[in-house]
C-alpha cells in the first residue's frame, strides 16, 4: 500500500501539520509527498518519505488545479492525506467529489487501513468509521499525530505538472498576518482570551506580554473574535483551530462546548475566571477564581 500526502508549506517551510500527516500516512506503508511550489527539498528529508512529487507550474495550493492533479495521480495510491487545515479542508473534499468517494475528515486515530476514529458532536463523541472505498481520502488532525522528523537521507524529487484547470479561478494575492510568535496549532503554550477581556486593546496589553515571556501563541474564543478583539485566525474551537499544547491558559472565557472542542486535549489547562460555575473549570487542571485584570498583570510580574 502506498499513501500520498499533500504537503502544506509556508514560505518554503514545511508546516508542522504536514509533518503530522506524514506520520499518519506511514501507518499504511510507503509514503510519497506532493509539494506545490517551494519546499520540495525540505520534504525530501522527511523521515519515511519514499519520493517527492514536485509541482512546478503552480505556486499556490488552489483547490481546483490541485484537486484535478490529485485525481490524476489517485490510481497509484491506496490513501491520500492532508492536514485537517484550511488548505486540506479546501482541497480534499473536492478531490473526493472528483473520485466519487467518501472523504473522511478530522481523523484522530488510525485503527487499520480502512478504519479510522474521528470526533463528532463538537468532540463529545468519537466515531469509529470504516471505509469500503478503493481509495481513502483523509484529513488528519495535527495534534493527534507526532510530527515526522527530518531523516539523514534525501528522497528523490520528481517534477510533475498540474493540469491547467484555471478557467474559473485565479490566484490574486495572499495576505498573511505577520507574527514572531509560534504558530497557534504547533505552539507548546497557548494563552487564550475571551469576551471577559472586554476589548482588543486588552488583548494586546494583558495577553501579549505574557505570551512573549512564555514563547506562547495567542488564541481567542469565538465571542472575542466576533467582537473584534482578535483576528479570525486566532479562534480556537469547533469552528476555529484545534490545539493540544502542553499548557493552555484560558482567561475570561467561559468554556462553551464549542470552545472545549478545540482545546480540551491540552496537557495542562489553567483557567482564570470570575465565575466559579464557569464550565471551563470542569476541564481545568488549575483554576483561579478571580478578576483577570488583576490576575494577568500579577502573572506577568511573577514571570
Ligand atoms: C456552531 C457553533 C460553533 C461555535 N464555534 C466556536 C468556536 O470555534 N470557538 C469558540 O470559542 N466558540 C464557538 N462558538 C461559540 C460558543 O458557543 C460561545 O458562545 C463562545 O465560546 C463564548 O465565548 P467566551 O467564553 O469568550 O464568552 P462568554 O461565554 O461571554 O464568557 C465570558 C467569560 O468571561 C468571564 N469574565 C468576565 N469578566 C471577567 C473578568 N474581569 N475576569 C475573569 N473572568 C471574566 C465570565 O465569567 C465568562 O465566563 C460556537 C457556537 C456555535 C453555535
Amino acid at each position: 500500500m502506498t499513501a500520498l500526502v499533500l504537503i502544506e508549506t509556508e514560505g518554503g517551510q514545511l508546516r508542522q501539520a504536514a509533518r503530522s500527516a506524514v506520520t499518519a500516512a506511514r501507518s499504511f506503508g510507503d509514503v510519497d509527498a506532493l509539494v506545490i511550489g517551494e519546499g520540495a527539498e525540505a520534504a525530501s528529508h522527511l523521515e519515511g518519505v519514499r519520493k517527492v512529487l514536485h509541482v512546478t507550474n503552480l505556486n499556490h495550493a488552489l483547490a481546483e488545479p490541485v484537486a484535478a492533479l490529485l485525481a490524476q495521480l489517485a490510481s497509484q495510491y491506496s490513501h491520500i492525506l492532508a492536514a485537517a487545515s484550511a488548505t486540506g479542508k479546501n482541497i480534499l473534499p473536492r478531490l473526493a467529489g472528483l473520485l466519487d468517494v467518501q472523504p473522511i475528515s478530522d481523523v484522530i486515530a488510525i485503527r487499520d487501513d480502512a478504519t479510522f476514529v474521528r470526533p463528532i458532536y463538537a468532540g463529545n463523541a468519537l466515531a469509529t468509521v470504516q471505509s469500503r472505498d478503493a481509495i481513502r481520502i483523509l484529513t488528519v488532525r495535527g495534534s493527534s499525530f507526532d510530527p515526522a522528523k527530518d531523516g539523514n537521507t534525501a528522497a528523490p524529487i520528481e517534477t510533475i505538472t498540474a493540469p491547467d484547470d484555471s478557467k474559473n479561478v485565479r490566484f490574486i494575492r495572499v495576505e498573511l498576518s505577520q507574527s514572531d510568535r509560534p504558530e497557534l496549532e504547533a505552539a507548546r503554550i497557548v494563552i487564550s482570551g475571551g469576551k471577559g477581556l472586554k476589548d482588543a486593546a486588552n488583548f494586546d496589553r494583558l495577553l501579549a506580554p505574557i505570551a512573549d515571556k512564555l514563547g506562547a501563541a495567542i488564541g481567542a474564543s469565538r465571542a472575542a473574535v466576533d467582537a473584534g478583539f482578535a483576528p479570525n485566525e486566532m479562534q480556537v474551537g469547533q469552528t476555529g483551530k484545534v490545539v493540544a499544547p502542553d499548557l493552555y491558559i484560558a482567561a475570561g472565557l467561559s468554556g462553551a462546548i464549542q470552545h472545549l472542542a478545540g482545546m480540551k486535549d491540552s496537557r495542562v489547562i489553567v483557567a482564570i475566571n470570575l465565575d466559579p460555575e464557569a464550565p471551563i473549570f470542569k476541564v481545568a487542571d488549575y483554576g483561579i477564581i478571580g478578576d483577570l485584570f488583576e490576575v494577568l498583570p500579577a502573572l506577568e510580574k511573577a514571570l
